[in-house]
């Protein structure tokens, strides 16, 4: 039985002070609470101040990207070891925005997991389709593609403990369009079944597979309720505490 999943991706938004009170709001709730795995991946300067609200709660917080490089000239870069230093427990990889926005190829998805996972971080593989691309009828090609260079090399054992993939499909994400349950669930199935294949039916059956791309409290319950959609990541509206935590209660297991 795999437990939900549904983590915050917080990108460039939110402050200081907001975080605070999202923090101490969420710690509260999730005092009773525990139907599903969070997630809170904040703007990396507000790693240290989110690691400490949410200590002791189970929430897992990481990092939205790293650096695979322990230090060096990367000017407004930070390492993996610096997420791990800080006591993050976790990171996004290959995010549609870092490909498409910072140019990260599959190489630096991978360059950037082996690092992560190097230093104790587990993380969130994100792979995706465009829209030209899904128009195009490329879908599978494109996310397959994406997933086998994201696992390459790794073993049954760290892909079942350590990784978590996330399937966003571009289209889908900040505009407010969200795959329907049938296109989500297409995509999930056949990413589980390629694990199946690379890695065994042990692995697919436990590995968590999030849908992202404009999951809101009103469409996260018939999402979930997809046999191959364990979780969700949340840009736009995890950002607002009562928004995420009527996710949280919306994803939970017959919601
Ligand atoms: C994301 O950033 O991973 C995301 C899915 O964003 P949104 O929920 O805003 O579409």
């Amino acid at each position: 039985m795999r437990k939900p999943y549904i983590a915050a991706n917080w990108k460039m938004n939110l402050d200081a002070d907001a975080i605070d009170e999202f923090c101490a709001e969420l710690s509260e709730f999730l005092l009773d609470f525990d139907a599903v795995r969070v997630g809170v991946f904040p703007p990396s300067l507000y790693l240290p101040q989110v690691v400490r609200a949410l200590a002791g709660t189970g929430a897992v917080v990481g990092a939205q990207s790293c650096r695979p490089e322990a230090s060096g000239a990367f000017t407004g870069e930070i390492a993996a070891r610096m997420v791990a230093d800080v006591g993050a427990k976790a990171t996004l990889i290959g995010h549609s925005e870092r490909r498409q926005i910072f140019g990260e190829t599959d190489a630096d998805v991978v360059a950037r997991r082996d690092a992560a996972l190097a230093e104790g971080l587990d993380v969130i593989l994100c792979v995706g389709e465009t829209l030209e691309e899904r128009e195009a009828g490329r879908t599978n090609e494109v996310v397959i593609g994406q997933l086998e260079a994201a696992l390459a090399d790794l073993t049954p054992d760290v892909v079942r403990e350590r990784v978590t993939l996330a399937y966003e499909p571009v289209w889908a994400i900040g505009t407010g369009k969200t795959a329907t349950p049938d296109q989500a669930q297409e995509v999930h199935a056949s990413i589980r079944a390629r694990l199946a294949e690379g890695l065994g039916g042990e692995v697919a059956s436990a590995t968590i597979i999030q849908y992202g791309g404009s999951v809101k409290p009103d469409n996260v319950s018939e999402l979930m309720a997809c046999p191959d959609v364990d979780g969700a990541l949340v840009g736009g509206a995890s950002l607002q505490l009562e928004s995420f935590v009527a996710l949280l209660r919306g994803g939970q297991p017959g919601a």
